[in-house]
């Protein structure tokens, strides 16, 4: 595998680094230690400059290149931080904080972009600028829209971005890609379905909202099948269904639905949301209850451009020595899409190989995918800003 010399020797620096990283987890913008460990190794590469506080816990490095005679600036992303899960995978660094767990490989992502800030650092093989964007929040927290929000773009003139993730089930160090649209909008909403409560066994003087949610449940699946353009996707789904009793005999006066929507289209969004509104305000009033609904717009929909595509494409094969696997479109959502949204630039995935799925307490980064991501970085910043000789 052509990956970079240097990077087989960085391979237990690398690995270190993660592990160091994975047994301290730290959730959404909470991400002190990691910030902190990851300033430290930026200073200590002798980056250009490093800053701090972008998006709370942010941190940004600016590496020049031998030449600057291009005026680019591109951004390479890692997010930071952890998830709200116990890890149960019995490894020697497995983490430390009860409770929290690198379960989606974002302590793999930034040790494979510090790998490549070393990397860059120290050779400069390229005309223009890199930004490295440390990221805190990604699981849920928009850190990818605050650092935007604090003038991450404008601040060092960033005209691409490029982002990476590990995917559990492709072959290790295999890359995949698409361009256009990659990963769906996700909005949530809470819908309270409020009605009267009472004794079990005299329904008839109760207005049973366990009824009219579980009619809406099945009605909110319509949506789907008849409101929406069957060649476009959508997908609604209650996660929750909460009464406000825990009894065998006791009707509740409410019950809690909370669930995701998640679409490509802006049009079928629309829908969807006012189908959301419509059906529960029609079957709580069709059966003497009330709806409240609470609708929230989450993360954008993720879009890879297509010359960004091509490149990305063109380095992960130099790098993996194989052909990239076209993806399918996503229903997961992805805040680099606020990043995109605001450039442009391309999302790969690079194979973790055969195991358990991100988010689960039993998921393991793959380290041998290290020194292949960090490669990809390198390759990719030499051949967008290539030297002119
Ligand atoms: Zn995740
Ligand atoms: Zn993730």
């Amino acid at each position: 595998m052509p990956i970079k010399n240097q990077f087989s020797e960085l391979y237990e620096h690398i690995k270190s680094w993660r592990h160091h990283i994975h047994q301290n987890p730290e959730l959404l913008y909470d991400t002190i230690h990691t910030s902190k460990f990851v300033e430290t190794k930026l200073k200590e590469f002798g980056c250009d400059e490093v800053i701090t506080g972008i998006g709370r816990t942010g941190v940004v490095a600016i590496i020049k290149g031998k030449e600057n005679k291009s005026g680019k600036v591109i951004g390479l992303r890692a997010d930071m931080d952890a998830l709200p899960i116990q890890e149960q995978t019995n490894l020697d660094y497995a983490s430390k904080v009860p409770g929290i767990m690198h379960a989606c490989g974002h302590d793999g992502h930034t040790a494979m972009l510090l790998g490549a800030a070393k990397y860059l650092s120290d050779t400069r093989n390229f005309d223009g600028e890199v930004a490295l964007v440390f990221q805190p929040a990604e699981e849920g927290g928009g850190g990818a829209k605050e650092m935007i929000d604090d003038g991450l773009i404008e601040k060092f003139n960033i005209q691409e971005f490029y982002g990476m993730h590990n995917m559990p089930g492709l072959e290790i160090g295999q890359f995949s890609i698409k361009s256009g649209d990659f990963f769906a909008a996700a909005d949530t909403f809470t819908i309270k379905i409020i009605g009267k409560g009472g004794h079990a066994a005299k329904p008839q003087e109760t207005v049973d909202p366990v009824l009219m949610s579980s009619n809406l449940v099945m009605a909110l699946q319509s949506i789907a099948s008849r409101n929406t353009n069957p060649t476009k996707d959508v997908v609604v789904s209650i996660c929750t269904f909460l009464t406000d009793t825990v009894s065998f005999n006791v009707i509740p006066e409410m019950v809690t639905l909370k669930g995701t929507l998640r679409t490509f289209d802006k049009e079928v969004q629309a829908i969807a949301k006012d189908k959301i509104f419509s059906l529960s305000k029609s079957i709580a009033e069709a059966y003497g209850g009330k709806a409240e609904i609470e609708f929230n717009y989450g993360y954008p929909v993720m879009k890879n451009s297509n010359d960004a595509t091509e490149i990305a494409k063109t380095v992960a094969e130099k790098v993996s020595g194989k052909n990239t696997v076209s993806a399918e479109k996503i229903m997961g959502a992805e805040d680099f899409s606020y990043m995109l949204n605001a450039t442009k630039g391309a999302y790969i995935l690079i194979g973790n190989g055969d195991t358990d799925s991100v988010h689960s307490p039993t998921y393991v980064f793959n380290d041998e995918i290290l020194p292949i991501g960090s490669s990809y970085w390198a390759e990719l910043v030499e051949t967008k800003m290539q030297l002119k000789k």
